[in-house]
This record gives structure tokens, C-alpha cells and sequence, in this order.
């Protein structure tokens, strides 16, 4: 019988990239793997867990209780639990939740293979089976991060920034080409800054150069870019080269310079203005996905009314905002007093998606007629969904066809043009197969 194991990945997508990491090696070694199936058969359970925020934690803390009482049933006989919660709070996890078989930090890989009794395969480094639907896949080009905004315990679970160097990862890409993959996506968690702990210089113009050249990808797709830092060349990559999609994933977190100082976001609100402005005067369609965070110690009622006001003149594509939860051993924690309400912190961060449902409905309604490059994601119910250049899986906006006379297939690329547009959702017409 073919072993079989579950991987329940929570968090972000640098987590999902860990969690295909092992899926990677245990399918080497025979074994059927299955993704996010709470339902499953599996004997063998491993929850890939999320530390970042309050929310978050609760989620992989409920998840393991819900696979503990799998477990207790009979259903499960081993349960292992791996990521950013486990590296942050493993002993009081073990003392707590005791019926968990082992519990691993983040990059502990060969450990969970030894308890599985898999031999470590290091030669599948430039390997890698993904998850997501086989056109598509993440690219996590380093770990880690040596920024030290108050409000962030990434540093503190992922430690400094560990670059991977451009020889694996073009491998890496290539690898994935080779299994059908169109669109890299990007992560980091500073990608401005990627091979500067390498190189002693920022190298990520030079990775694009070489990610260009792997033939079979089409979309490359940058996220999580730090607003200091970002080389010249970047722009004028993204500018020129048309693999590299124009669109930029910028996490400003906050406008008002009162905040950013309280942050310890290391620049002025001066400098995310005039990268905004760079972007958009230098490729005109980009479109900018940010995240902010509002609540946070010290926010004044004239802080958020300056942030509203940049949402509203700059007129963000994609947004997302959180709302502050200290995170203890942060500098934010030790600092400051978490004094703003949840009711405020929930009110402001409503303002902002109201404000952003406006702007996106509006910058939608200007896409009706247009006509885009289209990829093809899944099927749902009568309809297919897709995405353009603008949109990142699971988070943008997306593109619903209805019905067509052309044969459609998932992970294919087709011209549409946008017949009708809602807030985060445009519908469209296939107009011509793209090869
Ligand atoms: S850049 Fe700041 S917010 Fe982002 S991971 Fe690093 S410390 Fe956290």
C-alpha cells in the first residue's frame, strides 16, 4: 500500500513554498501526498503553521486541535506540526497541546523527514512540486529578513535574510517550466533587498535577467517589494521586458510620517510617494497592489485621515489592510502601549476597503471594452476564471467568462474583452486563443 500523508499549509505563500519543499522529498520516497484536505484518509498528518498575527495563530492553533481530536478517534495515528507557530512558541505548544507527535520550527526539513523515516534527498533542492495549479507556481527567492519594523515578528521566527543564489533559483525556474509552469511568482519577504547578504549588493535585476531567459515562462510577478532599496534597473526591467508582468506588490503599511517613525520603517512618507509616482510615470498601466496597517500605537485621528487621503489620491489597483495585534518580543510590544480599541482599529480598516471599493469599482468600470492577455485558472460551476498581467492569484481581482464559442482549457492563455466590471470582479468575452 502507498504511504500516504496530508500537508495542511497555512500562512503565506513563502509558507506554501516549504510546505511543496517537503511534499517534494516525501513523494520522492514513494509516498502519495495530498494538500489542505481536512477531510482525508491519511494516517500521517503535517500542519505547516502561520505565527504572523493574532488571527492568524488562532487558525493553526484551532487546526491542530481539530486534528488532535482526529487523532483521539482513531482516525489519524501521527500528527506533526511544523512553521512559524512552532518555531515561535514550541515549548509552550508542547506543554499545552502534548498530543501533537513532534513539533518543528521553520527550515527543519530534515528533521520531519527523519521522523517520517525518509532519507533527506539534497539533490532535490533545484526540484520542486508544487501545489498550486500547474501553470502557476512561487518563486521564494530568500528567507528571512534584516528590517525591524516595530510591529513585525517575522524577524524574530525567520531570522536574518538568507538569500538563494541565482544559480538554484534559475534551476528552480527551469525545473518548473519543464513541469508546465507559466507564471513565477516572486516572494520574499523583502525582495528590494534579495542578495545584498550574498552579493554585497542587490541582485535582483540581475535574477530577472536570467529568469527572462527560461523558456516556457511567460508571467514573472513581483511581490512583497520594500519601498528603499529598489534598483533603478528594476524599473527598467519591468518597463522593457515583456515576460515581467507589470504589476508591483509595494506593502506600504502606513503614509503618515508620525507613524512610519513609530514603525521604524527606516524612510520618509516622502520616499513612498515618489516611488508611487515613479511607477506610474514610468509604465503608466502598472497596477500597484499595497497593504496597510492601520491601529497602530500612536495612530492620531489626523494620521488616518492622511492615509485615507493618499488612498484616495493614488488610487491603489489592489488593497489590503490589517489592523495592529502586538505580537510579543517585537519592538512595537516593548515600546508602545497597545491603546487604540479594536472597535477603532476594525472601523478604521472598514473606512479603508469602503474607500478601495470605490476606487477599484471605478478603475474596473474604465477596463470595459479594453481588451487583455488572459490566463485561464480553474473552472467553476458553468464559468471559467481567469487573470490578466494586473492580477496575482488568491488575492486580485479576477476575470469571469461566462460562455464561449472557443474550446477554453485551464492554464492556457486567450485575448479577452471586458463587457461588464464590478468592484473586484470583471466579466469578459474570449475574443481570440493565444498560443
Ligand atoms: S520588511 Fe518589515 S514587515 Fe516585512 S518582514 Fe521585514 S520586518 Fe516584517
Amino acid at each position: 500500500m502507498k504511504k500516504k500523508i496530508t500537508i495542511i499549509s497555512l500562512g503565506c505563500s513563502k509558507n506554501l513554498v516549504d510546505s511543496e519543499n517537503l511534499s517534494t522529498q516525501v513523494q520522492a520516497d514513494g509516498w502519495e501526498v495530498e494538500f489542505d484536505n481536512f477531510i482525508s484518509d491519511s494516517k500521517t498528518v503535517v500542519i505547516n503553521t502561520c505565527g504572523f498575527i493574532h488571527d492568524a495563530k488562532q487558525e493553526s492553533i484551532n487546526t491542530i486541535l481539530s486534528f488532535i481530536d482526529k487523532k483521539k478517534s482513531g482516525k489519524i495515528e501521527n500528527l506533526f506540526v511544523m512553521g512559524c507557530l512552532s518555531e515561535r512558541y514550541k515549548k509552550d505548544l508542547e506543554k499545552e497541546i502534548p498530543e501533537v507527535d513532534s513539533y518543528f520550527g521553520v527550515n527543519h526539513l530534515p528533521d520531519i523527514l527523519k521522523k517520517l523515516k525518509i532519507d533527506y534527498r539534497k539533490e532535490l533542492l533545484g526540484e520542486r512540486k508544487i501545489s498550486t495549479p500547474s501553470h502557476y507556481a512561487y518563486l521564494k527567492i530568500s528567507e528571512g529578513c534584516n528590517r525591524t519594523c516595530s510591529f513585525c515578528a517575522i524577524p524574530l521566527i525567520r531570522g536574518k535574510q538568507i538569500s538563494i543564489p541565482i544559480e538554484i533559483l534559475l534551476k528552480q525556474a527551469q525545473n518548473l517550466a519543464q513541469q508546465g509552469v507559466k507564471e513565477l511568482i516572486l516572494i520574499a519577504q523583502d525582495l528590494s533587498s534579495y542578495g545584498y547578504d550574498l552579493y554585497k549588493e542587490y541582485k535582483l535585476a540581475d535574477l530577472l535577467e536570467e529568469l527572462v531567459k527560461v523558456q516556457g515562462i511567460e508571467w514573472i510577478r513581483l511581490h512583497y517589494i520594500y519601498p528603499t532599496n529598489l534598483q533603478k534597473k528594476v524599473i527598467e526591467l519591468m518597463k522593457n521586458e515583456p515576460k515581467i508582468c507589470k504589476y508591483i506588490d509595494i506593502p506600504i503599511q502606513h503614509i503618515s510620517q508620525n507613524v512610519l517613525k513609530n514603525m521604524r520603517r527606516g524612510h520618509q512618507s516622502s520616499t513612498i510617494r515618489n516611488l508611487i509616482k515613479r511607477f506610474k510615470t514610468e509604465i503608466p498601466e502598472i497596477a500597484i497592489r499595497t497593504t496597510l496597517l492601520v491601529g497602530f500605537p500612536g495612530e492620531e485621528e489626523v494620521d488616518f485621515q492622511e492615509l485615507m487621503q493618499f488612498v484616495s489620491q493614488s488610487k491603489f489597483d489592489r488593497l489590503g489592510v490589517f489592523t495592529y495585534s502586538e505580537e510579543e518580543d517585537t519592538f512595537g510590544a516593548k515600546k508602545f502601549k497597545d491603546t487604540i480599541s479594536q472597535e477603532i482599529k476594525d472601523l478604521r480598516a472598514e473606512k479603508i476597503m469602503q474607500l478601495q471599493q470605490t476606487i477599484s469599482f471605478e478603475l474596473n468600470q474604465a477596463k470595459i471594452g479594453k481588451s487583455f492577455k488572459t490566463i485561464i485558472d480553474r473552472k467553476e460551476n458553468s464559468y471559467f476564471v481567469g487573470r490578466t498581467e494586473f492580477d496575482s492569484p488568491e488575492v486580485d481581482n479576477e476575470i469571469i467568462i461566462e460562455n464561449s464559442d472557443f474550446e477554453i482549457e485551464i492554464g492556457q492563455f486567450y485575448k479577452v474583452e471586458i463587457v461588464r466590471a464590478e468592484e473586484f470582479d470583471l466579466y469578459a468575452k474570449i475574443t481570440e486563443k493565444l498560443l
